[in-house]
């Protein structure tokens, strides 16, 4: 066996690191997995864990095993997991017509998400008078400041915080979101120390990646519709790929064969036009307004009686099997997890659309890509609070 001098190089930082991101992803849950997969010895191992227990970040537990005849003779176990006073995170998403906010833990659980309307109009300002209030409120019950915030906002997201295109709240080209909603809570006396603002899609993806049915993938791309449009993003080795400037995968905008629609970016047949739920009504010859998505949920459902449901449901699959060849073809995932809609379409049509991607990507059909639907109910609220426990997961020495 390999033994780790855990004072070098960085006095054991990385090993902390590491096996606090394996409990909070679900990949540990015995002090023997996490001795094996940080490859340290047992004493090392007990080192890294002593520091976390100090810390209040992870804690072991000893029980007996147990047999089927009853108690047995045997070594007891010893269990890793979160530590119940470990530091939390406050996780806020804006959605076109309503702002949440919940907590969250490592580990991946949300406490009570409270849900506020958003009025009419949407505009910069009064939407992040919302999040700053729904911050402040909860910052006044809690006796404890949170160790970060993080917020999901359905825009594409730079790495400085500005909102580039939130096409669902109507909002301005490129909105400085981080400096506004920082001068909204210095006013109101709010002291946050870490803001972390990201697109909803990429978040969802990441805690698909992390907490639901991307778990063990090495490379996820996430692909999922809202109301209106298509959303996504890539995980690679459990982080977000974001492009230099946090603009990466506007997985929208992928071109579909045949597509003719019009997009919101000037040109045709993007994904986001033609798999979306709109998509899906127009082909059935139903009335597009919105809300949409429980509509377009109604088709896939009759599709089995409803010739007219039938071949808007196959037409869509269709388009999206298109536009996730070409993705696939690019990035070579080895899952992809299907979200929103397109989890129905998956679920509905899954032969045809592993049929139409093999069809159309060579790199299927060498090695066939796993698909499957998306696992968690408030992904993005899920994927902000792994946004603001970032820093946390790399440096477990900030909890002291
Ligand atoms: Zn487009």
């Amino acid at each position: 066996m390999t033994t780790v001098d855990t004072t070098l190089p960085d006095r054991g930082g990385t090993s902390l690191a590491r096996a606090l991101t394996l409990a909070h992803t679900h990949r540990v849950a015995r002090r023997s997995e996490l001795t094996e997969q940080l490859g340290l010895t047992r004493t090392a191992t007990g080192l890294v864990l002593r520091e976390l227990e100090t810390l209040s970040l992870l804690r072991t537990a000893t029980t007996n095993r147990t047999g089927p005849g009853g108690p047995t003779t045997g070594r007891p176990s010893h269990t890793v997991e979160i530590h119940p006073d470990a530091p939390t995170v406050l996780a806020v998403q804006v959605q076109a017509r309503s702002a949440l906010i919940a907590e969250a833990r490592l580990g991946g659980a949300l406490g009570l998400v409270d849900e506020v309307p958003l009025t009419d109009p949407t505009t910069p300002q009064s939407v992040l008078r919302v999040v700053s209030d729904l911050l402040s409120a909860r910052l006044a019950t809690t006796n404890r400041p949170p160790f970060g915030v993080g917020l999901a906002l359905p825009s594409a997201v730079g790495s400085d915080g500005t909102a580039l295109a939130a096409h669902p709240l109507a909002w301005p080209h490129s909105v400085p979101v981080r400096t506004r909603l920082t001068e909204l809570l210095d006013r109101a006396g709010v002291g946050v120390a870490r803001l972390h603002i990201g697109n909803d899609a990429n978040l969802a993806a990441l805690a698909e990646s992390r907490h639901g049915a991307g778990q063990g993938a090495a490379q996820m791309l996430y692909v999922m519709t809202g109301q209106v449009g298509v959303g996504g993003g890539l995980v690679i080795d459990g982080r977000l790929h974001l492009g230099s400037a946090g603009y990466a995968l506007e997985i929208g905008h992928t071109p579909v064969r045949r597509g003719k629609r019009p997009c919101r970016c000037g040109n045709r047949g993007c994904l986001d036009v033609e798999a979306d739920p709109i998509a899906l009504l127009d082909a059935a010859g139903l009335n597009t307004s919105e809300p949409t998505l429980d509509k377009a949920r109604a088709v896939i459902a009759r599709r089995g009686v409803d010739l007219q449901a039938r071949a808007a449901t196959h037409l869509v699959t269709q388009r999206l099997a298109g536009g996730l060849a070409s993705l696939v073809n690019i990035l070579n995932p080895d899952r992809v997890v299907l979200g929103g809609m397109h989890a129905e379409l998956l679920a509905a049509e899954g032969e045809a659309l592993r049929s139409g991607i093999s069809r159309h990507s060579f790199l299927d059909q060498a090695a066939r890509v796993e698909l499957r639907a998306a696992e968690l109910d408030a992904s993005a609220l899920v994927g902000a609070a792994e946004l603001a426990l970032q820093p946390l997961l790399d440096d477990p020495r900030l909890s002291a």
